[in-house]
């Protein structure tokens, strides 16, 4: 009731109660239910679920699924009956939402992968099929609290007879007692347990981003509806190329002749390190004009990172390839060299050096800056 939408204030409330819904879903139908304990996913409208779901829009982790909660409370408390009796608590609660963390290199993140992923959580109990009993039979009400799971503790004080109701200690206040419990799972009908799952993780992640796997998280205690899965990505720095949004960018070094002349380079592209590259991509082919100044950027079109949203719609739009060019000045002339620089310079009329006045409205330093941050 206190996440209905017609009561609500709360801004969370509406999805608070679609989750909800979704759990009373799932445990008032039988077959969705049995999905569960198989460990599968009832509510993914295809195998593995929408991974893109909460992509890059996620804030809110834990604040829902941190705690768990209690069905029973929940449609106790929406069916009417009054919130100020708890009565029983269910053996039956959702299980918590997980985030791991997964490490991807930068192709796998341009690119997509699909990742292997290993992680502790809990899965429903074999032995007992998440029954939490031995021999599978139905819990049996408790003798010590009648079924309402909790007891009237009367104390003495100085104002009189003080009555409290406290949870029932002989059934912990679940109202009823599993006469033999599941040796594996002493009945809480989960075991805690190593998984490890294929993860899709589609092209253009980045540092942070989460991919949402509905229904692969923790299984509930009582093997309640399984929690969801956050995997956050974390992408390696690599040795060459640098991620600016949808750009890749690198530097490249030039001899100060080959700046002045021109030249072509081929550059190995970073899909030449992704195993299946197809050899007409392997490479790329740059034409360096001749007069190139250093800390210039040459821009290689559609070899960038393809875009989130376009992939999700199968489009494949690409940020670009940056090249930033890092021309060199030669050291260690022999005599030879140095009359040749010399006579160049002279035939060139080449002045002496020039102050370069308001060099930030040119934009040079930040270009430089560009180049060599991140
Ligand atoms: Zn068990
Ligand atoms: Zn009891």
């Amino acid at each position: 009731m206190k996440v209905h939408p017609d009561v609500a204030t709360d801004r969370d409330a509406e999805d608070k109660f679609k989750q909800v819904n979704e759990a009373y879903e799932v445990l008032s139908d039988p077959n969705k239910r049995a999905i569960f304990d198989r460990g599968g996913d009832p509510m993914s409208h295809g195998p593995g679920g929408d991974p893109f779901a909460n992509m890059g829009g996620f804030s809110g982790f834990g604040s829902y699924g941190g705690q768990g909660f209690d069905i029973g409370d929940l449609f106790g408390a929406m069916f009417g009956q009054a919130t100020t009796t708890r009565g029983p608590k269910s053996r039956v609660r959702r299980g918590q939402d997980q985030l791991i963390r997964t490490k991807l290199t930068l192709p796998e993140a341009v690119f997509g992968v699909t990742k292997p992923v290993t992680f502790d959580t809990y899965l429903v109990c074999d032995s007992c099929s998440g029954s939490g009993s031995r021999d599978n039979r139905e819990p049996v009400t408790c003798t010590q609290c009648n079924g309402r799971g909790e007891v009237v503790v009367s104390q003495r004080s100085i104002l009189g007879e003080i009555r409290t109701s406290q949870p029932c200690p002989a059934c912990q206040g679940y109202g009823n007692i599993i006469p033999e419990p599941c040796p594996e799972c002493s009945g809480h009908g989960r075991i805690p347990q190593q998984r490890t799952i294929n993860v899709k993780i589609p092209g253009g992640v980045d540092t942070g981003n989460r991919v949402h796997l509905q229904g692969q998280g923790e299984v509930g205690p009582g093997a309640g509806p399984a929690g969801d899965l956050y995997v956050e990505i974390q992408v390696q720095p690599h040795d060459v190329f640098r991620r600016d949004h949808e750009n890749l960018e690198m530097v490249v070094r030039l001899p100060m002749s080959l700046a002045a002349l021109g030249t072509q380079i081929d550059i190995d592209t970073l899909e030449s390190e992704l195993p299946d590259c197809p050899d007409e991509r392997r490479q790329v082919h740059l034409d360096v004009p001749a007069g190139t100044q250093s800390g210039s950027r040459l821009v290689i079109n559609g070899h960038g990172v393809p875009s989130l949203r376009a992939n999700r719609r199968g489009e494949n739009p690409r940020g670009d390839l940056g090249i930033t060019m890092l021309v060199q000045t030669p050291t260690k002339l022999d005599s030879q060299q140095r009359d040749l620089l010399a006579q160049l310079a002279q035939l060139r009329g080449e002045a002496g050096p020039e102050v370069l006045t308001k060099p930030e409205e040119k934009g040079f330093f930040n270009r430089l800056k560009d180049a060599f941050s991140g």
